[in-house]
């Protein structure tokens, strides 16, 4: 007799690629200075918590969801001061918007490539969808190898490149010169992911006019709202035609859409928060590179990503003395002994700070 078993069952109808994969590893930092994940570390004020306890309190959730979630594109497109000719399409963070670009283009045979290392999620979505995945190491200092790429380009043929700009982990912006030969190279589309565009010092959203396969991917997860799950893309109205068929229909729940149009209204406040996450970034970037054995590397982000003389050990003191972050050392060979490190408060910055001093 057969045996049936839920291990048999997944043996004989799981995709082989999926049972190989281990889920996204998520931290559970109980009380924690969690500097591992690149969040805005500031609490709400008062105020605007009794704001939102007021709009979440008015939302009818019995009814589903405005589907095109009007009101935050509305809102988004001023804040960005969008012209007409360009349009909007909104994900349950930028994670389900890279899912829903990968799904659109995942022809039987089609490729994704991406610099290497950068974020993981392009290589797994690429995984889901049945792609192909070409990923083209980085050069000294983790700088694009634009030789490299415009070859890999060439060679494979890619339906789709992803360019986190600045990239994630490594925290370095490209050299805009540089993507914009990629975006003419390109026979696909080219996905500029600014997750970190509050932090950097170049956008390629004014530009996306000069690109018809240029898409521009942005998330308000690095400005005070991972809780919320919002990311957007604009693009010319082709591509988000296409897009918003592959888009769940109801994708950003009616909670995330209320408190969005309260947080969006308040950019003055995002802004002096991105403006002292920026000064504390130099202040840290400089106790870390004081370091004996540190190396600290150039960021454009609100993290730094910095190599130690035995990033492990080191990864372990520093959870032993209630501070995590995030180590990369065996995530590729280009991180070996790599720590990411998120900007926190000053306060956490400086606990961060005292506890790298103790360890030798
Ligand atoms: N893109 C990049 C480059 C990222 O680093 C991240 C978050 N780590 C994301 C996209 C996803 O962000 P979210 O889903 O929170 O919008």
């Amino acid at each position: 007799m057969i045996a049936r078993t839920p291990a048999d069952f997944v043996a004989a109808v799981v995709r082989p690629e999926i049972r190989g994969l281990s889920a996204y590893a998520v931290a559970h930092p109980q009380g924690m200075v969690k500097l591992d994940a690149m969040e805005n570390p500031f609490p709400l004020p008062e105020a605007l918590r009794a704001k939102i306890a007021a709009a979440v309190a008015a939302v009818p959730v019995n009814r589903y969801p405005d589907g095109g979630a009007g009101a935050v594109k509305a809102a988004l497109r001023t804040s960005l001061r969008l012209p007409e000719s360009l349009d909007l399409i909104l994900g349950n963070g930028s994670d389900e918007l890279i899912q829903i670009i990968t799904t659109m283009v995942a022809n039987p045979g089609a490729t994704m490539l991406a610099p290497a290392p950068s974020f993981v999620m392009y290589r797994r979505n690429a995984l889901y969808a049945g792609m192909r995945f070409v990923g083209v190491p980085l050069g000294t200092g983790f700088a694009l190898d634009i030789g490299a790429m415009l070859a890999a380009i060439e060679r494979e043929r890619p339906a789709l490149i992803f360019l986190a700009y600045p990239n994630n982990p490594t925290g370095n912006l490209f050299p805009a010169a540089e993507v914009e030969k990629i975006l003419v190279a390109a026979p696909g589309l080219v996905v500029v992911d600014e997750a970190y565009y509050a932090f950097a010092d170049a956008s390629f959203l004014p530009r996306l006019a000069e690109f018809p396969n240029l898409v521009v991917l942005r998330t308000v997860s690095k400005i005070g709202m991972a809780g919320l799950r919002l990311g957007y893309a604009v693009a010319a109205p082709e591509w988000t035609g296409e897009l918003n068929k592959v888009r769940q229909p109801y994708n950003l729940n009616a909670l995330t859409q209320a408190v969005a149009l309260i947080l969006l209204a308040e950019g003055a406040l995002l802004a002096e928060q991105a403006a002292l996450l920026k000064a504390e970034r130099s202040r840290l970037d400089s106790a870390l590179a004081a370091l004996a054995g540190v190396v600290t590397f150039r960021t454009q982000t609100n993290f730094v990503l910095a190599r130690f003389p035995d990033a492990p050990r080191w990864f372990a003191s520093l959870r032993d003395a209630g501070i995590l972050v995030k180590n990369l050392h065996g995530e590729h060979p280009l991180l070996e002994h790599c720590l990411r490190i998120t900007v926190g408060t000053p306060a956490e910055n400086d606990a961060l700070i005292a506890a790298l001093k103790t360890i030798r």
